[in-house]
C-alpha cells in the first residue's frame, strides 16, 4: 500500500483546494468520503442537461481577489448574479433590502422616503428596546427592526428564518442578518461582493480538477477504519463534524438540515428566477430554486424544453443525516470552544471546513481558509 502525505477525510470545497495545494508541492494526497461522490455540498447532478444543486444553491462570490484569481484558474466562472425574490401570500419583493423592495412595500420612489420611513420604524424598534431598557440588539429579532423596521421583519424575516432555523427569531443570534445588506439603490444583486459567479460546467468541474492527481475512495467511512486509514499517511486533514472526531464526547452540536423536493416539470421556465423565498410561516418549505437559471441566461432558458425545481425544507439535524448549518448560538459556540481546545492540541490532524470549525461560512471563506494554510 502506497504512503501518503495526508489523508484528507471529506471530499468538499476545503479538502479538494488542499489536496490541490498540497499536490502543487509535490506532496501525495489520499481524499476519502462516505458518500459516494466527490464535492461534498458542492455536488451536481445532471438532469435533463441542466446542472442540479443536489445539496441546496450555491453561488460563488467573493472580494477577495487572490480567491477569486485561484477559482478562474481552475475553471473558468460565468457572469450569474444572484437576485433572489420574496413571495409573501402571493406578493412578489425583491432582495436583499433595496429601492425595489422599498417601493414594493411602501410605495415610496427615492432614497429620501424610503430613509424616512425606514427610520420611523428604527425609532419604534429603540423606543421599544429602550422601555425593556436595552441598548445593544440581543437576538435576531431586534437586529433585524433595527435593521429594516417592523414590516420588513414581518413579511421577509420571520417567517422564513423561523423556518430554517425552526427557532424564534428572539432566540437567534443577531449576526445571522446582520448577513443581508440594506440598500438605498435600485439594485437587486443580493451580494455585496466584488466577484461572483457560477463555474462554467458546474461545480463538479471544479472539485474534479481541484483532485486531478490525488487518490480518492467513495464510500468510505473514516470511523468504520480509522486506525488503517490513518496509518496510510503523515498527516490527516479533516473536514468532518468536529463533534463526530471527538466521538461526541462533550455532546452534541446542533445543525439545521434540509431535505429537497425535487422535480422535472415539462416546461422551459417555472418561475423566472433561480431562487424564489417563500417568507410566510405557512408554506412549509423556504425556497424554490429553478436549477438552469443559475447557468443558462436568456433563449438557452426557452431552448431547453425542461426545468428542474427543488423546493427546500428545513429542519433540526440528527445523526445519520446531512449536518448543513451550524447553529451558532451560545450554547453551541461554547460545545465547539471544548472541542476546538482538543483539536489545537493535536500535531498530526488539520481540521477545516464549515463542520470541522462549525461556523456558517460561504465558499469563499472556505477557499481563503485553505490557501491560507499554504
Ligand atoms: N433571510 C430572511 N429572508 C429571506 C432570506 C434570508 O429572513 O428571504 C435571513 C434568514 O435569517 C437567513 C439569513 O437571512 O438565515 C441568511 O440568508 P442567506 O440567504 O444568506 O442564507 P443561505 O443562502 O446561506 O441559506
Amino acid at each position: 500500500m502506497q504512503h501518503y502525505d495526508y489523508l484528507i477525510v471529506g471530499a468538499g470545497l476545503f479538502g479538494s483546494v488542499f489536496a490541490y495545494k498540497a499536490m502543487q508541492l509535490g506532496k501525495r494526497c489520499f481524499v476519502i468520503d462516505r458518500r459516494p461522490h466527490l464535492g461534498g455540498n458542492l455536488y451536481c447532478e445532471d438532469m435533463e442537461g441542466i446542472h442540479v444543486h443536489k445539496y441546496g444553491a450555491h453561488i460563488f462570490h467573493t472580494s477577495n481577489k487572490e480567491v477569486w484569481e485561484f477559482v478562474n484558474s481552475i475553471v473558468e466562472f460565468n457572469r450569474y448574479t444572484n437576485s433572489p425574490v420574496v413571495n409573501y401570500q402571493g406578493k412578489l419583493y425583491n432582495l436583499p433590502f433595496n429601492m425595489n423592495t422599498f417601493y414594493q412595500m411602501w410605495g415610496v420612489t427615492i432614497p429620501a422616503e424610503a430613509k424616512a420611513k425606514i427610520e420611523e420604524q428604527r425609532v419604534e424598534a429603540v423606543a421599544r428596546m429602550k422601555k425593556q431598557g436595552i441598548s445593544e440588539p440581543r437576538n435576531l429579532e431586534e437586529q433585524a427592526q433595527l435593521l429594516i423596521g417592523k414590516d420588513i421583519y414581518e413579511k421577509l424575516i420571520k417567517g422564513y428564518t423561523e423556518k430554517q432555523w425552526g427557532r424564534k427569531c428572539t432566540e437567534l443570534p443577531a449576526f445571522i442578518i446582520k448577513r443581508l445588506p440594506v440598500r438605498m439603490v435600485f439594485d437587486n444583486n443580493y451580494f455585496n461582493d466584488k466577484y461572483q459567479g457560477i463555474p462554467i460546467g458546474g461545480y463538479n468541474v471544479l472539485i474534479g480538477r481541484l483532485l486531478e492527481g490525488a487518490d480518492t475512495r467513495l464510500g468510505c467511512d473514516f470511523f468504520a477504519h480509522r486506525e488503517e486509514l490513518e496509518a496510510l499517511a503523515d498527516k490527516v486533514v479533516f473536514t468532518g463534524a468536529i463533534d463526530e472526531y471527538y466521538g461526541y464526547r462533550f455532546g452534541k452540536l446542533e445543525y439545521r438540515t434540509v431535505r429537497f423536493e425535487t422535480e422535472t416539470l415539462d416546461m422551459p421556465n417555472y418561475q423566472g428566477n433561480a431562487v424564489v423565498n417563500y417568507t410566510e410561516r405557512e408554506v412549509p418549505y423556504t425556497r424554490v430554486i429553478e436549477h438552469k437559471h443559475f447557468e443558462m441566461f436568456g433563449a438557452e432558458v426557452d431552448n431547453c424544453p425542461k426545468t428542474v425545481i427543488s423546493k427546500e425544507f428545513s429542519s433540526e439535524w440528527t445523526e445519520g443525516g446531512e449536518p448543513y448549518y451550524p447553529v451558532n448560538d451560545e450554547k453551541n459556540n461554547a460545545l465547539y470552544l471544548k472541542y476546538k481546545e482538543l483539536a489545537d492540541r493535536e500535531e498530526r490532524v488539520i481540521f477545516g471546513g464549515r463542520l470541522a470549525e462549525y461556523k456558517y461560512y460561504d465558499m469563499h471563506h472556505i477557499v481563503e481558509k485553505a490557501l491560507g494554510l499554504f
